[in-house]
């Protein structure tokens, strides 16, 4: 193993690692060192990803917990820190998207944006911090926002509203364990080109978007990776509370 590796010999757990940003993160935190666990609610998804990190020759886990419910977490936690020991590093990567006007949504849509995009960061960071990051004292937590609550925009009030949770989480919770060693930070992507996506950059709104991006060009999940490496190292040793925007120019 490279010596100048940034995640040599570290633990990392991805939620939504299975496609996307997540499994980006996966294959690079893999390159630099790290051993992961890739969960995805497709569990076929998450298989393949920890085959393709096993293949870079470090050590994967596959797990398909639905990060919104607490008891599934909890047990995908202990399995991880029963095979590694720890988990040095937790990306809450996992996220739906809701594209609605507010009229038109549901109490059960609004409801399943904030559970998979708010409540799953709240349990599995409850969950890393109480089985590993606490007891030893240590630890790196990245949540990914977004730019929608930083911007404003129609259409998307139950993300903005479960993204927008993510920040404030991200900032509190950095004061609570700063102390105990453990930096806290996020990620706010803008316009990523993603499954996620995929139904809402289309044809005019595509052009649209693009016009409100200084670099004209969408981003792809690999535009992410060296901002989530840099907060995943001792490289952003002195920084936490923050959100990062990476958008290629929007807000
Ligand atoms: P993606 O390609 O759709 O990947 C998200 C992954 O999360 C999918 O594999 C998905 O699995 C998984 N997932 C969804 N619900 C889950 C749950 N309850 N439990 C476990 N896994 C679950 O999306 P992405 O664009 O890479 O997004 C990654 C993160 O960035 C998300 O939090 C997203 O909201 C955020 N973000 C994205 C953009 C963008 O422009 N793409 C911009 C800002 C922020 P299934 O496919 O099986 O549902």
């Amino acid at each position: 193993m490279n010596e100048s590796m940034k995640l040599k010999d570290k633990i990392a757990l991805i939620t939504g690692g299975g496609k996307g940003m997540g499994r980006a993160i996966g294959l690079a935190f893999a390159t630099e060192g790290a051993d992961v666990v890739v969960n995805d609610l497709d569990y076929s998804n998450a298989q393949n990803v920890a085959a393709e990190i096993q293949s870079l020759g470090h050590q994967a886990l596959a797990n398909g917990a639905d990060v919104s419910d607490s008891q599934a977490v909890d047990s995908m936690v202990k399995q991880a820190v029963d095979k590694f020991g720890q988990i040095d590093i937790l990306v809450n990567c996992a996220g739906i998207l809701l594209v609605k006007e507010i009229g038109e949504t549901d109490d059960d849509e609004w409801g399943r944006v904030i559970a998979v995009n708010l409540n799953g960061v709240f349990y599995c960071t409850r969950s890393v911090l109480t089985h590993s990051m606490l007891p030893r004292q240590s630890g790196k937590i990245i949540s990914f926002a977004s730019v929608t609550p930083l911007r404003g925009e129609g259409s998307v009030c139950a993300y903005a509203a479960s993204k927008g949770g993510v920040i404030g989480f991200t900032k509190a919770l950095s004061r609570e364990v700063g102390r105990s060693g453990i930096n806290v930070n996020a990620i706010a992507p803008g316009y990523i080109d993603t499954d996620q996506t995929k139904d809402a950059f289309v044809d005019r709104t595509r052009e649209h978007v693009m016009r409100q991006i200084t670099f004209r060009r969408i981003g792809v999940p690999t535009d992410i990776v060296g901002t989530a490496v840099f907060l995943a190292s001792e490289d952003s040793a002195y920084m936490t509370g923050q959100t990062i925007i990476v958008d290629g120019g929007v807000v």
